[in-house]
């Protein structure tokens, strides 16, 4: 993307239009892996849909819910082409890509409580199976696992992290046994920014009959991803990370992971019989998606993706890269700064966390919302991986296709003064 193509790209974009703060700073915001900025068009799908063509789906007949049924189910169909499923019915709403990840693990907990439905002993766990995940986990892909595991008497295992955050296909094959069930990972960790080789896992999983749970949180919206090309069995992410609303999640399923999943949460809209002894349910996706559908998020999300659609994935990885590559560059290079995750920018994606020899990230985070500059600071939602670097926790930058030069290096040069406000001695 060219310097005049960026900057029509955050023209689209109400909130980077906002004035100047009153000290005359304008705030860089470097926070994308938090949450994105919704471009005009977002905003305007949900209000012209609310406006216009508000109703329940999947109810009634009248021409209005017609309307707004299509499209829902039109964002449905949006989303499937996007992330590489065949079908629209691979395509599950959830609230956040949290909600999505615990609809897995419910939902395997379900089976394993007597709940079944056709095919669910795919998912039968007992004692000696094994709940693999990885030490970089963000909380909600790890947390659920463990539950799961105490649920069921599974073993809850997890592949350790190397000194820089990272871990290896050796150090997956290393932790995958033949006792292995579940493997829970993330295609891109929010604090190291690291690419997990999610192909190669899959393939090692597969070898032992165990399924695949993808955190894709924080690839979907940076890199082009094809769940089916990767052969995951599951796979989560939240639409308020790539330009959509907040309330939408999505969980992909292939058809047979997902259509041998009980549903974690039941009530109206998702059945095809009900008796006062016992309820049949629909097939994936609505089986999973019971009570009124938070119908303008959805159309919001189908529009975040023809945003993207107009930039083009390829286009927006190879420019983030860029970004990237400067970040890192720009850390390594500075003096008492502690990068996490790969020195080489070619193995992460869209951010990059550090650690301030002699300052806590939240002294760090302080220094830098002063200058208009605002990160993330703390544990990221990932102790046990902060832990394993010795740290309590970082200071995070993450970019987007709307990042500029300028605002990297106003985060480089504000690092450094805060080193000098702080007084932190540094070896040159
Ligand atoms: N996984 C990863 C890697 C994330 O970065 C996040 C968001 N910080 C989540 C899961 C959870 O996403 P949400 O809060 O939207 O459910």
């Amino acid at each position: 993307l060219t310097p005049a193509e960026v900057a029509e790209l955050r023209a689209a974009f109400p909130y980077f239009s906002l004035p100047a703060r009153e000290d005359g700073r304008t705030v860089a915001y470097l926070d994308a892996a938090a949450t994105s900025q919704r471009p005009g068009a977002v905003l305007d799908a949900e209000r012209t849909f609310l406006e216009t063509a508000n109703s329940a789906v999947h109810r009634g007949t009248s021409g209005a819910v017609g309307a707004a049924t299509a499209a829902f189910e039109g964002a449905r169909a949006a989303v499937a082409e996007f992330v590489g499923a065949g079908s629209p019915d691979q395509i599950v709403w959830a609230e956040n890509a949290t909600d999505a990840l615990n609809l897995v693990a419910l939902g395997i907990g379900e089976a394993n409580a007597g709940l079944g439905v056709e095919g669910s002993d795919r998912y039968l766990l007992g004692a000696g199976d094994e709940i693999l995940v990885t030490e970089a986990e963000h909380h909600a892909n790890l947390i659920p696992w463990q539950r799961l595991a105490t649920k069921t008497g599974a073993t809850f295992r997890y592949i350790p992290v190397r000194p820089d955050g990272t871990w290896t296909i050796d150090d997956a094959r290393a932790a995958i046994t033949p006792r292995t069930r579940i493997v829970a990972f993330a295609h891109v960790s929010n604090v190291t920014g690291y690419v997990a080789p999610v192909a190669e896992v899959v393939e090692l999983a597969g070898a032992v009959g165990a399924v695949t749970v993808l955190d894709a949180c924080q690839s979907v919206p940076h890199i082009p991803v094809d769940f089916a090309a990767l052969g995951v069995d599951f796979a989560a992410f939240s639409g308020h990370k790539m330009l959509g609303p907040n309330g939408i999640g999505v969980l992909y399923g292939r058809p047979e992971a997902l259509a041998a999943l009980p549903p974690a949460r039941t009530g109206g809209s998702a059945i095809t019989r009900v008796t006062m002894e016992a309820a049949e349910f629909m097939p994936p996706p609505l089986r999973f998606e019971p009570g009124t559908q938070p119908v303008s998020q959805v159309v919001g999300l189908g529009a975040a993706i023809a945003f993207s659609r107009t930039v083009g994935m390829e286009r927006a990885a190879a420019r983030e890269h860029e970004l990237v590559e400067r970040l890192v560059e720009g850390i390594t290079a500075t003096p008492g700064l502690r990068l996490l995750g790969p020195a080489d920018p070619a193995q992460r994606v869209a951010l990059a966390a550090v650690s301030v020899d002699g300052l806590h990230a939240h002294d760090v985070g302080q220094f830098l919302d002063e200058q208009g500059i605002l990160v993330r600071v703390g544990h990221h939602c990932a102790q046990p991986l902060h832990r394993a670097l010795g740290i309590t926790s970082s200071t995070r930058a993450s970019v987007h296709l709307t990042t500029t030069e300028d605002e990297i290096d106003r985060f480089l040069d504000a690092l450094r003064g805060a080193q000098r406000y702080f007084g932190v001695e540094v070896a040159a």
